[in-house]
């Protein structure tokens, strides 16, 4: 069973079938899914589940605090399961494929919000780059 699931059930949450597929579909290491993906793969569990039920129970997650919205900047939102480690994300811009990392960059942000009087509860860096499988696929074509 899905450690979203067992999260959500901990929380009261009412597992409807269509809230369980959504669960399911976000089950994963490593899952950076847009709202279309997530329709996509939840109806292969549920054939049934319409886009906005979708939406509606992923803006729902995402207040919850329960799956994370990641933005890469290419435009689409992307949905994580991976809420409860803060971490950071690679972001191929050749593939457009997504990496968690776990990085410690110091602990707090930098000095220079300070003078923005700001008060900050977190942050999270996309670093942007080239995947491995790129890197080769460029090497290879030179
Ligand atoms: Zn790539
Ligand atoms: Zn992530």
């Amino acid at each position: 069973m899905s450690d979203l699931i067992v999260r959500l059930r901990a929380r009261g949450w009412r597992i409807t079938p269509q809230r369980q597929a959504i669960a399911l579909v976000l089950d994963g290491e490593n899952l950076h899914l847009s709202a279309e993906g997530v329709v996509e793969r939840a109806r292969r569990i549920l054939p049934g589940i319409s886009m906005a039920t979708v939406y509606n129970t992923l803006n729902e997650l995402v207040a919850m605090g329960e799956v994370l919205e990641v933005s890469t900047g290419s435009g689409a939102r992307l949905f994580d399961p991976n809420a409860t480690h803060a971490h950071h994300h690679l972001v191929c811009s050749a593939c457009g494929e997504i990496h968690d990392v776990q990085a410690d960059l110091g602990g707090r942000a930098p000095d220079m919000l300070d003078r923005h009087d700001f008060l900050v509860t977190g942050y999270s860096v996309v670093f942007n780059g080239l995947c491995q499988n790129c890197q080769a696929r460029r090497a290879a074509e030179r």
